[in-house]
Order: structure tokens, then C-alpha cells, then sequence
């Protein structure tokens, strides 16, 4: 019988596990708020872009979807990925339940190889047509900005944690890993969508490690190409690893194109009920995975 987390004498993973069980909602919300905050002040303090669209219709419609999605999933997953990290070292499900491991070890695996699996998953959305309409919704904000990096459709959300159930069965992991997991991929999606201006020195050495917002801007490129590129969230390796990295836009950052060309309309593209009803709008397009047409001379 292995020697697995639950026989481990207290100790201080196991005191930060029960410290941020108890305290997990709060630790989310003051991250979230204290992330948003620092963002919102930085993109009027020292802005990449001109914004194309107006600002308070845009957040005051991107922040309501994001309402919308953390009321839906309190609603259906009360206990979260964290209660399932709980109830699977209760039943000592999982590979890091299975395995003795140092805890430190189990939790820094554990955060990067779900950084792997979001990673993955991103690309699964882009490339099969069904799911491509769901998270075009996120693609189809016309400008790139704090409130872009949390909005996704409801669906595409419930998704995305029925995903992260599964990924954390399989895995075991302790549930500090979790927290700082959920905590980690929700400022890094602020922060990497931020409409911010950044040293380029400063760009340069953060992005060999984590997604910066020039980064992660290519991927939401009106080009094809530029978007079938960093699909990273966190850390900057999957990209690299995987032969996903694109380091500029071909129009650079400031004249490039953001959004999806065949979708401008504001109706559908700004609007609460239109982005509600996008993914049921309209065909789902040719650029999904199996709608596309070999290219040559390129
Ligand atoms: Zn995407
Ligand atoms: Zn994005």
C-alpha cells in the first residue's frame, strides 16, 4: 500500500490544504478583484491599443456574461474543482494519491500539468466545429482587454470544468495545487489579455516563462494563421514544446486586426443575448479543423 497524502502526519501541505479549503472562495474573489483592479488601472494608465469599440457598452456587457457563468457554476458545481480534488483524496483517487511523492513535488506537477490540459483543451475548441462555435464567442470581441480574458459562453465554461473533473481524477492532486491552480489560470488570463503596455525587454523575458498580452494578442488575430498560434494561458512552454509559438502579428500589435472577419457586428459581437446566441448562429464557418482546404504555395 503506498504511502499516499492521508497517511502523512500534519504537516504543512496538509494544514495549507485544510487553510484554503476553508478559505477558498475568498482567496478567489480578492485574487479576481485585486487582479481586475490592478489591470482595469494599468490598460487607462499606460494602454497598448485605441480601443474600437465603446468601452462601457463592452465591459458593462463582457462583465455581465462573466456574472452570469460564476452564478451558473455555483449553481451546478456548488463544491468546484476544489471539492473534487477533496473527494478524490478522500476515496485516494488519482495518481498523486496512488504514488508517494514529496508534497511540494505533487503540487508543482500537479499545477503545470493542468496548465498542459487547458492548453490542450484550448486547441480542442478551436479545432472541432461544434466547440469552435462556443468559444468563438471569446474570439469575436473586437478589442482585447481585461474583460476579453473571462469572456466565454456558459457552455463552453461548463465545459471547460466538467474537463478539469475529469483531468483531476485522473491525476490526484493535492488540493493547495488546485487553488493555486484556479487561482493562477484566473490572474493570468487577466493579465495576459490586458489591454497593457509592457517593455518590450521586460516582454521578452517574462514571455520564456509565462503567456505575456503581446503573446497571447497574436492569437486573437483576424489571420487564420495568427490564431491557430499560442493557445497557452499560463506558462509559455506548451507553445514552444508543442510548435504553436508565434512571436509577432504580421501587422503589428498596434494596426493588427483583432476579432473573427466574418463576425463585426456589434448586435452580435458587443450584446449580452447576441453573444448568448452566437454559437447557434449562422453556420460554423471554414475554419474548424475538418473545414479547411490544404493551401499550397505558402
Ligand atoms: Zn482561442
Ligand atoms: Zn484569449
Amino acid at each position: 500500500m503506498p504511502r499516499t497524502h492521508n497517511d502523512r502526519q500534519p504537516d504543512t501541505v496538509s494544514s495549507m490544504d485544510e487553510f484554503v479549503t476553508t478559505y477558498e472562495t475568498t482567496i478567489r474573489l480578492a485574487a479576481f478583484f485585486g487582479v481586475f483592479l490592478v489591470m482595469a488601472v494599468w490598460e487607462v494608465l499606460a494602454p497598448r491599443r485605441t480601443l474600437t469599440q465603446p468601452k462601457t457598452t463592452r465591459w458593462l456587457n463582457n462583465i455581465s456574461l462573466v456574472v452570469l457563468n460564476t452564478v451558473l457554476l455555483r449553481l451546478l458545481f456548488p463544491a468546484a474543482a476544489v471539492g473534487m480534488a477533496a473527494l478524490c483524496s478522500a476515496r485516494q483517487w488519482g495518481l498523486f494519491n496512488q504514488v508517494a511523492t514529496q508534497d511540494w513535488l505533487s503540487v508543482v506537477a500537479s499545477v503545470i500539468i493542468l496548465d498542459g490540459v487547458i492548453y490542450l483543451q484550448h486547441i480542442m475548441f478551436h479545432a472541432v466545429p461544434a466547440f469552435w462555435r462556443l468559444h468563438r464567442v471569446h474570439h469575436a470581441d473586437m478589442d482585447f482587454d481585461v474583460t476579453t480574458g473571462a469572456r466565454f459562453h456558459p457552455v463552453e465554461i461548463i465545459l471547460s470544468m466538467l474537463i478539469k473533473f475529469a483531468a483531476i481524477i485522473l491525476l490526484g492532486p493535492p488540493v493547495l495545487a488546485v487553488v493555486i491552480f484556479e487561482v493562477l489560470l484566473n490572474a493570468t488570463s487577466m493579465f495576459n489579455h490586458g489591454n497593457v503596455r509592457l517593455p518590450l525587454w521586460a516582454d521578452r523575458y517574462l514571455r520564456l516563462l509565462i503567456v505575456t498580452p503581446d503573446m497571447h494578442r497574436v492569437h486573437h488575430s483576424h489571420l487564420e494563421h495568427e490564431t491557430n498560434s499560442n493557445f497557452g494561458f499560463n506558462l509559455s512552454l506548451w507553445d514552444r514544446l508543442f510548435g504553436t509559438y508565434r512571436d509577432q502579428p504580421e501587422d503589428g500589435h498596434i494596426n493588427m486586426i483583432i476579432g473573427i472577419d466574418t463576425w463585426r457586428d456589434p448586435a452580435h459581437c458587443v450584446m449580452l443575448p447576441g453573444l448568448l446566441l452566437l454559437p447557434f448562429n449562422g453556420k460554423a464557418g471554414d475554419y474548424a479543423i475538418n473545414r479547411r482546404t490544404w493551401k499550397h504555395g505558402k
